[in-house]
């Protein structure tokens, strides 16, 4: 068989096995082989590593995952690419294909039975209808991987590194950045897909924190202020906090603001992820006071 990334050999495979491209799986195959190799360069692979890939496909970046790694996990949802992976990546003794939806299963114990005590990195070219749902899944579940190097969206990647006061930054910045460390790893055009989606991709790697980079009293008050803030971007903070998730009153949000040391006109876009730390710990000592 030619290479994996070859255009004639996704239409071999689509003859052979009756394949067809599934959209609503987000479907997009990598024909270029310069981006698994940017990819491969980006996650610092070394032969001690081992890897956790959700949506193998036909196994293109399955079969240089195997070729830099001990091991290989990968997690495929379309049970017609187990036939197809079993011929195209088969011979790996090291690579165990999973027939599973990643959002249902269990990753926690996957994890742990497959990997013991050695945190994987979590590799893929993720399908686009579900990007956010699948990292937030394994940031807020603390699924334990060491990075997450993805292949997304360019405008879900922008906002994932966006710094304050910019037009991109919004709640999934503060969750991401709160979570781990992003940086973008490469830009890859729609022409490097078969077939072509409608957007343009980046591959980000997420750096998971062993140490919060900030001080919280509680979480769930922070993720709430961050809710807020975010959810009415026109409204003032004053306005903003005293009207969603944290159900505090007005008078409460006042208090809370001056706690905080921050302006009442501010808006949520203009505060780092210290100063929302910093308020929702004002806020969460006012609704324990009353
Ligand atoms: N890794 C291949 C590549 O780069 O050419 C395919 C990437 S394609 C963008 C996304 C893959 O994820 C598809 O194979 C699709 O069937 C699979 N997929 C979609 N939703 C999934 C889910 N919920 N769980 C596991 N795999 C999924």
């Amino acid at each position: 068989m030619e290479r994996l990334t070859s255009p004639r050999t996704i239409k071999y495979i689509m003859e052979k096995y009756d394949f067809k491209f599934s959209k609503g799986l987000g479907q997009n195959f990598i024909i270029d082989d310069s981006v698994i190799e940017r990819i491969v360069d980006g996650s610092d692979l070394s032969a001690d590593d081992v890897v956790l890939e959700v949506g193998p496909g036909i196994g293109v970046m399955t079969e240089a995952l195997c070729e830099h790694t001990k091991k290989v996990v990968s997690i495929e949802i379309d049970k017609f690419l187990i036939p197809v992976l079993k011929e195209t990546v088969g011979r790996f003794e090291h690579l165990k294909v999973i027939n599973q939806d990643v959002l249902k299963v269990d990753l926690m114990q996957l994890v742990k039975d497959e990997f013991g005590d050695q945190k994987p990195k979590l590799i893929a070219n993720l399908p686009y209808y579900v990007t956010t749902p699948i990292i937030m899944k394994f940031l807020e579940e603390r699924i334990p991987v060491s990075d997450l190097i993805v292949m997304i969206q360019k405008e879900v990647a922008d906002r994932m590194v966006a710094k304050p006061s910019t037009k991109d930054y919004g709640a999934l910045s503060v969750a991401v950045q709160y979570f781990t460390e992003p940086m973008i790893v490469t830009k890859v055009s729609r022409g490097s897909f078969m077939p072509m989606p409608g957007v343009d991709s980046t591959v980000i790697r997420l750096k998971v924190r062993t140490e919060p980079p900030v001080v919280l009293l509680d979480e769930e008050t922070f993720f709430n202020t961050i809710k807020d803030a975010f959810g009415k971007r026109r409204k003032t903070l004053l306005n903003a906090l005293s009207s969603g998730h944290l159900k505090i009153s007005k008078d409460q949000a006042k208090r809370a603001l001056a706690l905080a040391e921050i302006p009442e006109i501010m808006r949520g876009e203009a505060l780092s992820i210290h100063e929302f730390a910093t308020l929702s710990n004002a806020i969460y000592t006012v609704k324990r006071e009353g």
